[in-house]
């Protein structure tokens, strides 16, 4: 039985959000860096938003010794952590997406899911955070597989399918129906949407841009879709690892953790780190969130 999640004593929440590790089976300096990061920030939830690991493993062995190496900081600090898929994860044709779910399921504080399926799409799932008093929820999280790459035809990224908007559409509104309220929400997936562009433009909170979004051509109206139904406050991604940017459209925060992996494309002086969000249940919708890099001075204790 895995450990439910529940707000602190303080009323507070956190959540690191780690993204494009790029592991392959020798563990390397991005596994430290999450440890300086879980010593220092002591987060009540991990989330890895997709490219855990990439082609460099080429047998089941070197998937298993990957992950383990990613299970290390979380396992070993018992804080529960959760993951979905980015378009590198199984591009090793070695195993499929549902069988190394498995592999992360079967760590004692993963909470991971094989949820709803749909196409190539594993990972679809959402989880509760209970207030610290009763037993009510009063945050959700809403993980999503963004898929890889659009036909040939259209070129670029896949975008989320209009089976995962409805999914999503009709857990918020079993939810409402069930709790009587809407229940605030914070949304991960790995591919970021087009409207983080818009976003940037009009409503920059914090971070930077070094390259261009690398998203789909479509969405299928699935922010509006977001919007209309008006539980989720933020969507955060991975993918563009020189953008960790965090700007607000519509009421939603959309945004970046940048990079935690040495694994993949990178530049020296845009630092690896990971993004972190500061939940409280007075007034969840409204979370506060900063990015934690290598090179910070918190880091350095
Ligand atoms: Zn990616």
């Amino acid at each position: 039985m895995k450990a439910g999640l529940k707000f602190d004593a303080n009323g507070n929440f956190k959540i690191v959000q780690f993204t494009d590790l790029h592991e392959g089976p020798n563990s390397d300096k991005g596994i430290d860096l999450m440890n300086k990061i879980l010593q220092y920030e002591k987060p009540n939830l991990v989330v890895l938003s997709g490219d855990s690991i990439d082609g460099k493993c080429q047998s089941v062995g070197d998937i298993s010794k990957a992950i383990s190496h990613i299970a290390e900081p979380m396992e070993g600090r018992k804080i529960p952590w959760a993951i979905i898929f980015g378009n590198h994860d199984d591009e090793h044709k070695v195993m499929s997406k549902e069988e190394m779910m498995k592999l992360y399921m079967a760590f004692d504080c993963n909470i991971s899911e094989i949820g709803y399926k749909t196409f190539d799409r594993i990972g679809n799932y959402n989880f509760l955070i209970q207030g610290s008093k009763e037993n009510i929820p009063k945050f959700n999280v809403y993980m999503l597989d963004s898929g890889k790459y659009a036909p040939t035809f259209i070129g670029g990224y896949d975008w989320i399918k209009l089976t995962q908007a409805c999914w999503y559409k009709r857990t918020a509104l079993k939810l409402k129906k069930k709790y009587k309220s809407i229940i605030p929400a914070i949304m991960f997936f790995h591919i970021p949407l087009k409207k983080f562009k818009e976003a940037w433009e009009t409503g920059l909170i914090d971070g930077e841009r070094h390259e261009d979004e690398c998203c789909a051509k479509t969405n299928l109206g699935f922010f509006n879709k977001l919007v209309n139904t008006g539980d989720v406050k933020g969507v955060f991604v991975g993918h563009d690892h020189l953008n960790n940017y965090c700007a607000e459209l519509k009421g939603i925060k959309l945004g970046y953790a940048g990079y935690t992996g040495y694994g993949g494309y990178g530049e020296d002086d845009i630092p690896r780190g990971a993004r972190v969000f500061l939940i409280n249940e007075s007034n969840p919708a409204d979370f506060k969130t900063w990015l934690r890099r290598e090179g910070d001075k918190e880091l350095r204790l």
